[in-house]
């Protein structure tokens, strides 16, 4: 007789120190406060847990998706958890259970938490995901580091191009790389990963070369914060980047024909949509672009003149500026409103594919707008929610 199912084992819930990016996405998720934080890492309490699976789709790395079988009364504290660097092995002698022991203590995602779809769209391409990881990274040398934001504005935004040479990185537009910046922080441990997406399509930021660029905002020194977008901002060409990655399998862009992307995003979130746009702009394909993009103001707004050039046929493109002197904040659900009947007329199409990304916050007020445009319009948002999520269709990536 198997003994291993009657001891009393648990698939505790685990997180991955080495890939976390500490955007903090799992603990807003987690329904029950099951995941706590320390300066270190993000953990899971394995008393409280119930394996929702909430957490798990919107997290960008797929670092929340880890689980170990353990002895209940052997269960990892969350103390031990921040001591982590790394997630221990599957000890040999806990093997798993019977399959259909995992499902019955795995419930099906609890959908109604998760706000955004949890699936690619239908036509997109298949991603390759983790390839590099910190054990084995790829190396990437720069080939590009150009300040975006105007001289005078306050915001050093760059764009960073890195090169893989004859190393394998194939990426889609919507998904992001980790970076690996060089030093320990004050308890002498290496710095984690911080996560970027990718600003270039998938055939490179240079047509035909094995590179991606990314959109790197400098973020002040304080508390930590800061060290990974110093480095990468401080980059010279030649310079070489320790790479993991690429993350990300659901935000996507849709590839079939008139498919519409409705795009959403504040600052640095445009990177996904430069990304998207230049696939578009390169493959000259049908369908419609609608773009909503915010900045503190014109001159701390990325790609700003790249982005006035393109012909309104190609995108319809709407700035939403917060801080321009001696006008009212502005920002990009205010500009939604405006468009209403154009947004609605998308919203109603079901080749419609909608993207939202940039900052926390964004992302209520967005979804406010989309629910009052919905309304105004004669469509039934609740149903409409459900099927742009069901299908695919609604992409945020907000932190
Ligand atoms: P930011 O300059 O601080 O803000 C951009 C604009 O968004 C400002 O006009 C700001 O207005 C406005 N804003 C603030 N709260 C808002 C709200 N509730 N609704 C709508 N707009 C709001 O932005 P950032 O520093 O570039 O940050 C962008 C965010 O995108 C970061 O959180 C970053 O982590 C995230 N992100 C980046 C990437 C990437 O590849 N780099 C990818 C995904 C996400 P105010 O004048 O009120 O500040």
């Amino acid at each position: 007789m198997d003994t291993r199912v009657e001891m009393d084992t648990i698939r505790q819930h685990l997180i991955d120190p080495e890939i976390c990016i500490r955007c903090n996405t799992c603990e807003e998720t987690c329904p029950i406060d099951a995941i706590t934080h320390d300066g270190v890492n993000y953990v899971v309490k394995a008393e409280v847990c119930n394996g929702c699976m909430a957490c798990v789709p919107p997290c960008p790395t797929g670092a929340i998706d880890n689980w170990r079988h353990v002895l209940r009364s052997e269960a990892y504290s969350v103390d031990v958890q921040f001591g982590w660097d790394e997630l221990p092995a599957q000890d040999a002698d806990m093997n798993a259970p019977a399959e259909a022991a995992i499902q019955s203590d795995a419930p099906t995602v609890a959908s109604d938490t998760v706000r955004g779809s949890t699936i690619a769209p239908w036509s997109a391409a298949r991603p390759y995901v983790q390839l590099y990881t910190h054990k084995a990274p790829a190396m990437a040398t720069v080939v590009g580091n150009y300040r975006l934001t105007d001289a005078a504005a306050q915001s050093d935004i760059r764009h960073i191009v890195l090169d893989f040479g004859a190393l394998p990185f194939p990426v889609l537009e919507g998904q992001s790389i980790g970076i690996l910046p060089p030093g320990m922080n004050a308890d002498g441990r290496a710095h984690h990963a911080r996560q970027y997406s990718i600003a270039s399509p998938r055939d490179g930021e240079r047509p035909g070369y094995n590179n991606v660029s990314l959109t790197v905002k400098r973020v002040k020194h304080e508390n930590g914060d800061g060290v990974c977008s110093n480095y990468l901002c401080d980059l010279k060409k030649g310079d070489v980047v320790t790479v993991i990655g690429p993350f990300g399998n659901t935000f996507l862009m849709p590839n079939h024909p008139d498919s519409h992307l409705l795009m959403i995003c504040t600052g640095t979130g445009s990177a996904p949509m430069r990304a998207m746009t230049e696939y578009r702009r390169r493959r000259k394909e049908t369908g419609r672009l609608m773009l909503f993009f915010g900045a503190r103001t014109r001159e701390e707004l990325p790609y700003f003149g790249p982005l006035t050039n393109l012909p309104r046929e190609f995108i319809d493109t709407n700035l939403a500026f917060s801080r321009t002197p001696g006008q009212p904040k502005r920002y990009v659900q205010d500009a939604m409103r405006e468009r209403a009947d154009d947004v609605a007329r998308l919203l109603d199409d079901a080749n419609t594919h909608v993207y939202v990304c940039g900052l926390r916050g964004m992302e209520d007020g967005v979804l406010e707008a989309l629910e009052a445009i919905a309304g105004s319009h004669g469509l039934d948002w609740t149903a409409l929610w459900e099927r742009l999520r069901r299908e695919g269709r609604l992409h945020l990536e907000t932190y």
